[in-house]
């Protein structure tokens, strides 16, 4: 398993009291490190990603980052999503992290990765930033995928709390990608779940949802829809703001539960795309849990 962070992603900086911080990196590197699998990880630095390359998002909305990138100065985008002279380069550290570990997969150097980077990108849109993301890390590793390799088939999975509705809007419709989101509803986004196309899945589950509930309805959503599609390769939006202790949202996971899903998708991967799976973090924001969260995934991968 090779894991792909950049100090180039602690940069990006919004501010001490906003939980998108970059000591979430951090916490998840100490806990990888001091870990019994530590043995089994090796790390790496991803290039940057080349601009060209950021072709799931609109060429315009990229040259208006770039644009404001050169002003320097400090920039809302949305509300609590604030664009400095560091985020840009932020970014491209954390899609570029996408990029490289495909690369590092379809070449059989690796067959999982985990990309510890942010921001994160689930909730970037085509041609705006939302919810502390900027580029799309995930739909841009889907990209390069299917540009690159020319893979036909690959499965989304996210399982971040929140609606991966950026994904969704870059994916919707393409026949190449299946989109599985399971997130708490109602809640941010608000996606209107009515609008969905063919090839997505909405998991809507309420505020307080725990482990059973949790996993029954990945099962019989989301896994039992990949198995039919048959993924050439699995991408996971690993958000593990579902946590019991998550300041920013209502569901009752713990650590177990990421154990579950990492030993899930790995079962998945051995079965239908030769074991490659690709993982980027997305949200998590409960420092003292964080750590433990990822690391109880990355065991259940390994499993
Ligand atoms: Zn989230």
């Amino acid at each position: 398993m090779i894991i792909y962070t950049s100090d180039l992603c602690l940069a990006h900086n919004m501010g001490a009291q906003h939980p998108e911080c970059p000591e979430r990196l951090g916490v998840i590197l100490q806990a990888l490190k001091s870990s019994r699998i530590a043995q089994q990880l090796t790390y790496a630095t991803p290039d940057l990603l080349t601009l060209t390359a950021a072709a799931a998002h609109d060429n315009n909305y990229i040259k208006h980052l770039v644009q404001l990138e050169r002003l320097g100065e400090t920039t809302a985008l949305d509300p609590d999503t604030l664009f400095m002279a560091e985020t840009l380069t932020a970014a491209r550290a954390a899609a570029g992290a996408g990029v490289s570990a495909i690369d590092a997969i379809m070449s059989e150097q690796t067959q999982q990765a985990f990309a510890a980077v942010r921001p994160p990108g689930h909730h970037a849109l085509h041609n705006r930033a939302m919810g502390f993301c900027f580029i799309n890390n995930i739909a841009v590793a889907a990209h390069h995928a299917m540009t690159h390799y020319g893979l036909e088939r690959i499965a989304i999975i996210d399982f971040d709390v929140h609606h991966g509705n950026g994904s969704e809007n870059i994916v919707a419709n393409d026949p190449r990608i299946l989109l599985c989101s399971a997130f708490q509803h109602p809640f941010y986004p608000n996606t209107d779940l009515a609008q969905a196309a063919d090839n997505i899945v909405h998991i809507p589950l309420a505020a307080g949802t725990a482990g059973t509930e949790f996993r029954q309805a990945m099962q019989q959503l989301a896994f039992a829809r990949v198995k039919k599609f048959t993924p050439q390769l699995i991408l996971v939006s690993a958000g593990f703001d579902g946590h019991r202790r998550d300041p920013l949202a209502g569901w009752n996971l713990v650590d177990d539960d990421y154990f579950w899903l990492g030993a899930t998708i790995n079962q998945l991967a051995k079965d239908y795309s030769h074991g490659r799976v690709l993982s980027m973090l997305e949200g998590g924001y409960a420092l003292d849990t964080l750590g433990g969260s990822v690391l109880a995934y990355i065991e259940g991968l390994l499993s």
